[in-house]
């Protein structure tokens, strides 16, 4: 069984990912509690997201 995970950008933390994640797909740092976005499928890539931008969407 392979889990999806992504290193933070902050804190060097593995993050998991869902299995079915896609681009776009928005996480918590269970390290840092930094809110992260998913910009990369394979490899799984994370990249820091203000998602007060997207609140209203
Ligand atoms: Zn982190």
């Amino acid at each position: 069984m392979a889990t999806m995970r992504a290193k933070c950008p902050e804190c060097e933390t593995w993050v998991p990912l869902p299995k079915d994640a896609i681009e776009g797909e928005r996480v918590v740092c269970p390290g840092c509690g930094e809110q992260l976005e998913l910009i990369n499928i394979e490899p799984p890539e994370l990249d820091y997201a203000d998602w007060e931008d997207f609140s209203d969407e």
